[in-house]
């Protein structure tokens, strides 16, 4: 099939409210995905031998497979669909440099030291990586703002908190804001200096890429269906092949419904979120808009975060109300009137929509703030590694970086996540029905009437 952009929601050929609500939209309804389809794998269609399999190639799995193919491990990774269908092809793009809440880290060992040390020292990951093999992601760095509408002793209390970890964070007040935003809504915020943007698309594809440089097997179109104990090791297989090996990786995320492993499917609240990218801006609009072409999000709801990618169209992600993830042009609207009310000289620009899509994310927790990844040791010999919530750009690389790096050194210990019995939540469909029914229509409602 030829590679086509899609931004039709509508027409005949338009996906179901089904697969909209499931977040599994065709990819290239992503605006991630440039004008052509990075590198399409070919099925496995052979029994073959590994060291490790991966299943998965979101963010997470094609890390594991690319720090495992790096440390000489015999690495397969397989995916059922092509790297980068999932969650990681069609997130907002966001590089968010720090972690929200740190209460959850407090059921560590350790109290969340390992981790909280682990994530400082890798929080430039994404450009580090990027710049060792070579990838092209359209990554920058070039500050991430959370900008208010008035002083906040929460975001301060933030800052003080991650500038004693070595963060170079400023207090920015109007001014500044207006002049890196083009807005004089904002008057207080905080600027992350390493916060920054990438095309996830293009950098799961790279690790990918560069996993295969490295000696890694990659087949896409390739759906596991089944893991099976065959004596010490693990028989994976597919639709039209196997591969045995020794230990198996399950990076499935939001996508894990499968027969193998039921109970990990268990170990999440899964939310549906949605994406949507205007056509290309004109020089004098961007001039307007975000002039310092930093990334920036709302405090305290953050409903229209803004990356401006290298297309110059606007990229924006937020939480589609219940029943209605396939109605682009609502959330379109919402969007549209945010950047009225923000930026006056968009009132008169014609600014129209040119992709619309949905993803599904998996949470280890129904409070936002407390979703952290986890690892599960399901079988001897099987992890998962997965319920990266709405932060995997960073933490996707970094803990599938400390996951094959404990692996390969024989040390599952040394993983930075502790390893976790899967254990099911309760009431799976909590967190859903609490941000999709109320918080974010609250959140809308403050945000329109400015009580925020
Ligand atoms: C709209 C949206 C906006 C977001 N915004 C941001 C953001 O700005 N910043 C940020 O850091 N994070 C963001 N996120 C979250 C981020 O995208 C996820 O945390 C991250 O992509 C999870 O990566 P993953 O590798 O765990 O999962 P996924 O990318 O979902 O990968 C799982 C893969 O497993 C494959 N799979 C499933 N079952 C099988 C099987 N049986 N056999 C083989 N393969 C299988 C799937 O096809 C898929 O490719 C956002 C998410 C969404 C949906």
């Amino acid at each position: 099939m030829a590679w086509k952009k899609y931004a039709d929601t509508q027409g005949a050929h338009a996906p179901s409210k089904a697969l909209y609500e499931a977040g599994v939209v065709p990819i290239n309804y992503s605006a991630w995905p440039l004008e052509q389809p990075a590198t399409q794998y070919a099925a496995l269609s052979a029994d073959i031998d590994a060291d490790v399999v991966v299943i998965g190639a979101g963010l997470a799995g094609s890390s594991v497979a690319l720090h495992l193919a790096e440390r000489g491990i015999k690495t397969v990774l397989l995916e059922a669909d092509q790297p980068g269908a999932g969650a990681s092809g069609r997130n907002a793009g966001h590089i968010q440099p720090y972690l929200s809440s740190l209460e959850p880290l407090s059921a560590h060992k350790d109290g969340g030291r390992k981790f909280v040390d682990y994530f400082t020292s890798h929080r430039n990951i994404i450009v580090d990586l990027c710049a060792k093999h070579g990838i092209e992601a359209d990554v920058h760095q070039r500050g991430m703002i959370d900008a208010a509408k008035k002083p906040s002793a929460d975001l301060e209390k933030k800052a003080k908190l991650w500038q004693s970890h070595g963060y170079n964070i400023d207090i920015i007040g109007a001014d500044t804001l207006k002049n890196m935003l083009g807005t004089e809504v904002y008057h207080y915020g905080l600027l992350w200096r390493e916060g920054g943007q990438v095309n996830p698309y293009l950098f799961t594809n790279g690790m990918v890429s560069a996993a295969v440089k490295l000696g890694a097997q990659v087949y896409a179109d390739s759906r596991v269906v089944a893991c099976e104990a065959a004596g010490s090791n693990w028989r994976v297989r597919t639709a039209t092949g196997s591969v045995t090996a020794a230990q198996v990786v399950i990076c499935t995320s939001g996508h894990t419904g499968n027969d193998f492993f039921p109970e990990l499917q268990h170990t999440q609240y899964p939310l549906v979120a949605c994406g949507l990218a205007t056509r290309p801006l004109s020089a004098e609009l961007l001039a307007a808009i975000n002039p310092s072409r930093s990334v920036f999000t709302q405090y305290p709801a953050g409903l229209y975060p803004i990356v401006i990618d290298e297309r110059n169209r606007l990229v924006s992600a937020t939480i589609p109300g219940m029943g209605s993830a396939q109605q682009a042009d609502k959330y379109f609207a919402y969007f549209l009137r945010y950047l009225h009310r923000t930026f006056p000289a968009t009132r008169n620009a014609n600014i129209t929509m040119e992709s619309y899509w949905t993803g599904m994310t998996a949470n280890s927790s129904h409070h936002y703030d407390k979703c952290y990844p986890k690892l599960y040791q399901v079988a001897k010999g099987v992890h998962g590694l997965m319920n990266f919530g709405s932060w995997g750009n960073l933490q996707g690389p970094m803990m599938g970086m400390s996951l094959a790096h404990a692996i390969a050194d024989g040390r599952l210990d040394d993983c930075v996540l502790p390893i976790e019995k899967p254990v099911a939540v309760r009431f799976p469909g909590l967190f859903e029905t609490k941000i999709r029914r109320t918080l974010i229509p609250i959140a809308r409602l403050a945000d329109r009437f400015d009580l925020t």
